[in-house]
């Protein structure tokens, strides 16, 4: 990724581990945002393009129009490079920003329902009921082979939460005065 495509593609396009940070992210105690009325006049966006001294954001952020977290991470290169001095970290509630987001994605609540699968498989292999579960699973389905089980119960408990996920976005739909009242 590195030899073909600039700045950081890899950490924000394709790694599982970005992905991971980057929803985690949004329910931050902290955010970095500008200031809107400082930025309208600035006619040189060095926190995107960077200094002589400082590279830009090598995440693809602009920070003028940032309203989310999700792919910052805090480098503070924006507050070094903007000679406004508009850009600012702030406290805020946490998990403020999920209950506000103007453009949800479908990857991001996909990864994070998936992880929730993928938590309580790897707990439950840690608890005393592992054992008593595979012996359930094995004669319930017949599968005998752990390598074919393990994979099963994985990709099972990762599509649960998903498909819980998909029910209740349906079910959302159906009231949606309401929903959009509360936004
Ligand atoms: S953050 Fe600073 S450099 Fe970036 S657009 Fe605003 S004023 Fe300009
Ligand atoms: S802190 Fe770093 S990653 Fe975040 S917007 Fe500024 S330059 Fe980009």
């Amino acid at each position: 990724m590195g030899a073909v495509f600039e700045k950081r593609a890899w950490c924000r396009y394709l790694c599982f581990l970005g992905g991971l940070s980057s929803n985690y992210s949004m329910s931050s105690a902290l955010e970095l945002r500008t200031d809107s009325e400082i930025c309208k006049t600035c006619k040189d966006p060095t926190c995107y393009k960077g200094t002589a001294k400082v590279e830009g954001c090598s995440m693809f952020e602009y920070p003028r129009t940032m309203d989310s977290n999700r792919f910052c991470n805090f480098c503070a290169n924006c507050i070094k490079t903007c000679p406004h001095d508009a850009i600012k970290i702030t406290p805020r509630p946490p998990t403020s920003e999920l209950w506000f987001i103007k453009k949800p994605r479908f990857e991001d609540s996909f990864l994070a329902t998936a992880l929730i699968g993928i938590v309580v498989s790897q707990t439950i292999v840690m608890l005393e009921v592992w054992e008593p579960f595979m012996e359930w699973f094995e004669s319930t389905t017949g599968i005998t082979n752990f390598t074919i089980a393990w994979t099963v119960i994985f990709a099972g408990a990762m599509l649960i939460p998903v498909l819980l996920m998909l029910v209740s976005s349906f079910i959302s739909t159906l009231f949606p005065e309401k929903i959009g009242c509360r936004a």
